[in-house]
């Protein structure tokens, strides 16, 4: 497969390599970040004019999910300023190694939680609350700052990121579809590693880190894990690290066989056709109960949207795929075939988000005059009138991401099953009519 080095561009790999961008950008993050808290705590209450909502629920996801997931992949996490603070606390720096490192407990997590069902677990509990969280101000601080302060206190506990690794729930997603994207770090010679010693891109040197991410950079086959923070091109004592531009979706062509992954897949999919119906779609009572945390109505909501993603779908997939004939585990192949589901998922968020997005994108403008409501008017736009933007280009662009998410799901199938023995077919009936079900809900 085709791959153009773009750590061969000097401009490129001194960028990376110097800590100094990543810092300065890092530096501008974390305040952003923080006084999305403090817009959240202490100002108006009104959704549509509080900094945190609209930053981080319409500007921040617009550019995550359109954008930085589908081109950059874990582009975000090398940006993201949520682990920071509990790092450098960690590290007892902020740049390069110190001489002296400070005592923390460093613990390895414990082996049961080294999978991504925590990360599950910690979105579909965003998920469904979300209706709340994407309109209060006050709650999106609080899950901000608990995000942070969860990352801070793993740091002094468990060695390396764990709060990346196996909780943060933006992250669990980001790394199922940063597979789908045309970048990648990489090793270039795999010989070079096998007779390295020491390997300082795993267990640190005075140049740089071990990885954060608990990867060993000489045995990355797909991009899930690595959080593209570039320990690894600082420590790499044999320039053996380079980011690709590669084709899309190439971690796709060896599809997984781990279930945590599988039913990420599942929630994802979910999600976005439950979100497509509730937020979306014309049923008020729908609407009412996800909003109406706490009351029966809401009870039965939460049940459903669990059976959905736990039961209806990955039950009717998998009755797509039994096969007596088969004599692969019928779990191998369920886990290997729902690869095809991510190009499918991430193709629904972009078509839901676009839709959210376009309606209120204006509202930042006015945020950005008056970040807490307060009244201000620091760059004239504060009384910027509402207005959904690029109404008539929606649908269209709206059942082009959607078909081709299909037509790519198609592909991936193809590929999955030619791995696992089977016929395709099933699956891609499975993700024309849950193509055809979300048309019908966004258009
Ligand atoms: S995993 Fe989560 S907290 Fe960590 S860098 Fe990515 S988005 Fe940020
Ligand atoms: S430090 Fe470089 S050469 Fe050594 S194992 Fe890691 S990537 Fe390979
Ligand atoms: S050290 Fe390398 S492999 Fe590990 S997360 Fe950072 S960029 Fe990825």
């Amino acid at each position: 497969m085709n791959r153009i080095e773009l750590t061969r561009i000097p401009f490129i790999k001194n960028a990376l390599k110097s800590r100094y961008p990543q810092l300065a950008v890092f530096i501008v993050m974390l305040i952003g970040y923080i006084f999305a808290i403090l817009a959240g705590l202490i100002g108006t209450p009104v959704g549509s004019h509080n900094f945190s909502i609209v930053f981080v629920w319409i500007a921040w996801w617009a550019i995550l999910i359109l954008v930085a997931v589908p081109f950059f992949g874990r582009g975000w996490c090398a940006v993201c300023p949520i682990p920071l603070p509990g790092e450098w606390l960690q590290r007892g720096a902020a740049l390069s190694p110190p001489d002296k490192r400070p005592k923390w407990l460093n613990l390895r997590v414990p082996k049961m939680f080294r999978n991504i069902w925590l990360q599950n677990i910690s979105f579909l509990l965003l998920a469904l609350f979300s209706s709340v969280l994407l309109t209060t101000p006050n709650i999106t601080g609080i899950v901000l700052a608990a995000m942070l302060f969860a990352a801070i206190g793993l740091s002094t506990v468990f060695e390396r990121r764990a709060f990346c690794r196996y909780l943060c729930p933006v992250g669990g997603f980001i790394g199922l579809y940063s597979q789908t994207a045309p970048i990648e770090l990489r090793i270039k010679d795999k010989q070079v590693c096998v007779t390295c010693e020491g390997k300082p891109c795993y267990n640190g040197s005075s140049a740089g880190y071990g990885c954060p991410w608990d990867v060993f950079p000489g045995g990355l086959t797909k991009n899930t894990y690595c959080g593209l923070c570039m320990e690894c091109i600082r420590t790499c004592p044999h320039d053996n690290i380079a980011v690709n531009l590669r084709p899309f979706s190439a971690d796709l062509a060896k599809p997984s066989t781990r279930m945590d992954e599988a039913f990420k897949a599942f929630i994802m999919l979910g999600s976005a056709i439950i979100y497509a119906g509730v937020l979306l779609g014309p049923w008020g009572a729908f609407k009412d109960a996800a909003y109406n945390v706490s009351s029966n109505s809401w009870f039965i909501y939460a049940i459903v949207f669990l059976a959905i993603i736990f039961v209806i779908l990955p039950g009717l997939f998998m009755l797509g795929i039994l096969n007596k004939k088969n004599t692969l585990p019928l779990k191998q192949r369920f886990a290997s075939l729902s690869t095809a589901l991510i190009p499918l998922g991430l193709m629904f968020w972009v078509a839901f988000s676009l839709s959210f997005v376009l309606t209120n994108a204006s509202y930042i403008l006015a945020a950005l005059s008056d970040p807490l409501g307060l009244g201000w008017n620091l760059f004239g736009t504060a009384h910027a009138a509402w207005q959904p933007m690029f109404t008539s280009i929606l649908a269209p662009a709206q059942t082009l991401a959607l078909v081709g998410g299909l037509i790519w799901s198609a592909r991936t199938a193809q590929k999955a099953a030619g791995e696992v023995k089977v016929s395709p077919i099933p699956v891609i009936i499975y993700c024309f009519i849950a193509t055809s079900l979300m048309l019908w809900l966004l258009l």
